[in-house]
């Protein structure tokens, strides 16, 4: 193994041998993107394993999606497979925090709690249904999501019900209902979990009670501190109190502690992650070695002075902490900015230059579209689809399979189905009207997952206009129609396609091409993140969002192209910006767009109805109020004609629920 070992050092520059080959204990590796980070930590554990100074089974390494801990494993059995490594460094156990976690709660359930079986609570939503109702909070669904939201927020910041309160008002957070509500909700969610005979443990609670058990029990802590000794953690700025808390429960008094992290990749803070420890390490252990890396091995020197630009222009809490990186690859094509009149265009225009990519040898899984939020998979999906290429959706299931969608294909086809449907009733008012009860409102709701499926039906909404568009013969029956084609022609996801990913499910990965699309500002900088909505004139949120955007920059080993489109709709009135991350970075020559194509515009539905109205106003309140499953409105015996006839013409959110007519509701 001794022979052995000096292989492992090939392939590294000197702070990433000094890494590498560090005697144990306390090590921090800070450094930008692409800098070798991963790269050094599986090699370490090759090395320490090696030269003999731990042994495979003692290591856990820790990481923070399930492929990342795949990929560092699939790394060390290459090392050991080639002859480079020890043939045991194949076995380490990379893991994230929650199956290692899991595994060893397995383990020392019995001696913890007893003979009460646990279970993993997989589905929480009626859990959290029934704390709501019990506490008197809304519990509609996206409600129910931002409470959940919640909850998991307060666990991984380790905050009791009892403390939401007084920790809330301190921080100034925005709350999905009032503090002491929420608690209310926290506290019955905890309770009904362990009423039940068989414990019910989620995500959370999987490491709660894996680091109560090693806090509260010696022997316990005493038997695994014996098996595992050796502990590396990567991404380590993203990192949650509960996390952090987990990792000390494993250490103990120990410090053979391997972290590293780059604090300007910091874009978990939403899930309560935090880079301080990271910042505080060798605060922690004051004789942690410390390993600054900055040449940047991924990235052309082209990528690379990008990535330098938009971080440089980073403030804030975490701005100090800049680093310039040096580019070490040869010279690459120049980063393009491309505007676009619309989304289509700029779907279209990606799926063209990925088809020249693939012609040129690039191949199809060293591509990603990367974007803000999962809604805009959705134009890029189709865009792919029709150009024959194949795609897999990283991070998020395909835009057609996401429920709301489902919920709103089978709402459009209901009210498509119906063959009444008059001239003058025009797509883009049914569409509305059928999809508002659904939660497709005039403007975006608060809360994030109310505010993800509204971004989402909005998507569906612009689709089906673009659809009528094209359609010679535009009823709602043809375009939901059209719809359905298309959710059911898009081609199942495959490994070695192109991937769609949401810019935090790209973390640590890379790519030979990478589109960063929709970069237009309510996007990226994402609109939640604009306003002052804590009153504290925080920028954290802004500063946040340009990380994210640093982030989708530095994926890219060659080929970068950014994005953005003046309007979401072909034709539509240009309303859009590019982001202001973007502009400061555009060099003279932005590429010239795409001509506009012609849009059909929908006529308005004719007046009256004051009756009508207020049925509608109170059937809103009663939807929002109480349905926890999708409900709309079918057309009984009225037909549309009689519904435009009595629509208020000023009303647009009245318009949007058609069919009401004699008022025969059915719910689904
Ligand atoms: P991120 O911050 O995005 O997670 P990272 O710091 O973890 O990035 P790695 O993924 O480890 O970076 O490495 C980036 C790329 O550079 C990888 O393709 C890796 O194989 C390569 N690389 C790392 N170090 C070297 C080196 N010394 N020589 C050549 N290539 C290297
Ligand atoms: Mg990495």
């Amino acid at each position: 193994t001794l022979t052995a070992h000096q292989d492992l050092l090939d392939g590294l520059d000197p702070e990433q041998r000094i890494a590498v080959t560090a005697p144990r204990g306390p090590l921090c590796v800070l450094a930008g993107a692409g800098t070798g980070k991963t790269r050094t930590v599986t090699r370490r554990i090759a090395h320490l394993i090696s030269s003999g100074h731990v042994s495979a089974g003692q290591v856990l390494a820790v990481t923070f999606t399930n492929r990342a801990a795949g990929e560092m494993r699939t790394r060390l059995r290459e090392l050991s497979a080639s002859g480079v490594a020890d043939p045991s460094a194949g076995l380490v156990q990379a893991r994230t925090f929650h199956a290692a976690s899991m595994r060893q709660l397995r383990y020392f359930w019995p001696n913890v709690v007893g003979d009460t079986p646990w279970k993993l609570l997989d589905r929480k939503f009626p859990i959290v249904r029934q704390a709501a109702h019990q506490a008197r909070a809304a519990t509609d669904p996206d409600s129910l999501r931002d409470l959940a939201a919640e909850i998991e927020w307060s666990k991984a910041s380790l905050i009791a019900a009892d403390d939401y309160a007084a920790v809330v008002g301190e921080i100034g957070r925005d709350t999905p209902a009032p503090p002491d509500i929420f608690a209310a909700v926290y506290r019955n969610y905890e309770q009904i979990k362990v009423a039940e005979n068989t414990m019910l443990l989620d995500f959370d609670d999987l490491l709660i009670f894996t680091a109560a058990a090693l806090e509260d029990n010696d022997s316990v802590a005493e038997e695994f501190r014996d098996r595992y000794r050796c502990f590396l953690v990567d991404e380590y700025q993203d990192v949650t109190p509960l996390q952090q808390r987990v990792l000390d429960a494993w250490l103990g008094d120990r410090d053979d502690l391997t972290v590293v992290g780059d604090a300007n990749q910091t874009i978990y803070s939403f899930t309560g992650a935090s880079p301080k420890n990271l910042l505080n390490f060798s605060r922690t252990y004051p004789d942690a070695t410390m390993v600054r890396l900055v040449r940047d091995y991924r990235s052309t020197p082209q990528v690379v002075a990008l990535a330098n630009e938009v971080i440089g222009a980073a403030t804030g809490r975490i701005a100090g902490m800049k680093l310039e990186l040096i580019g070490q690859r040869p010279d690459g094509p120049e980063p393009e900015f491309v505007e676009f009149d619309d989304e289509q265009a700029e779907a279209k225009s990606i799926a063209h230059r990925i088809t020249a990519l693939i012609r040129s040898g690039v191949s199809a899984s060293e591509i990603a579209i990367l974007f803000r939020i999962n809604a805009q998979s959705e134009v890029y999906e189709q865009a792919l689809s029709e150009a024959g290429i194949p795609f897999q959706v990283r991070g998020g299931e395909g835009f057609f399979r996401r429920t709301e969608i489902v919920q709103a294909l089978a709402a459009l086809r209901a009210a498509g189905d119906r063959d009444d449907l008059p001239a003058d009733a025009t797509v883009d008012r049914l569409v509305k009207a059928v999809l508002a009860p659904l939660g497709l409102t005039q403007t975006a709701p608060a809360g994030q997952q109310a505010r993800e499926r509204w971004e989402s039906l909005r998507a569906l909404e612009s689709l089906a206009n673009d659809l009528a568009a094209l359609e010679p013969e535009p009823t709602l029956a043809n375009v939901v129609r059209e719809l359905h084609t298309r959710a059911q022609s898009r081609q199942p996801p495959v490994m070695d396609g192109v991937t769609l990913a949401s810019l935090h499910a790209a973390k640590g990965l890379e790519w030979d091409a990478v589109f960063l699309a929709g970069l237009t500002e309510g996007t990226l900088p994402i609109s939640h993140s604009l306003g002052d909505r804590d009153g504290t004139g925080s920028i954290e949120p802004i500063e946040e969002e340009r990380r994210l955007f640093y982030v989708g920059v530095t994926r890219a080993r060659e080929y970068l192209t950014l994005s953005w489109a003046l309007s979401r709709n072909a034709g539509g009135r240009k309303t859009r910006k590019p982001s202001r991350f973007v502009t400061p970075l555009l060099p003279q020559n932005t590429t010239a767009t795409t001509p506009r194509k012609k849009k059909r515009i929908p006529a308005n539905l004719t007046a009256g109805g004051q009756e009508l109205f207020d049925k509608l106003k109170e059937w809103r309140l009663e939807t929002s109020r109480e349905l926890a499953v999708p409900a709309f409105v079918v057309f009984t015996d009225a037909t549309l004609t009689a519904i435009a006839a009595k629509a208020p013409k000023t009303d647009a959110e009245l318009v949007a629920v058609p069919g009401i007519g004699a008022a025969k509701l059915e719910r689904f």
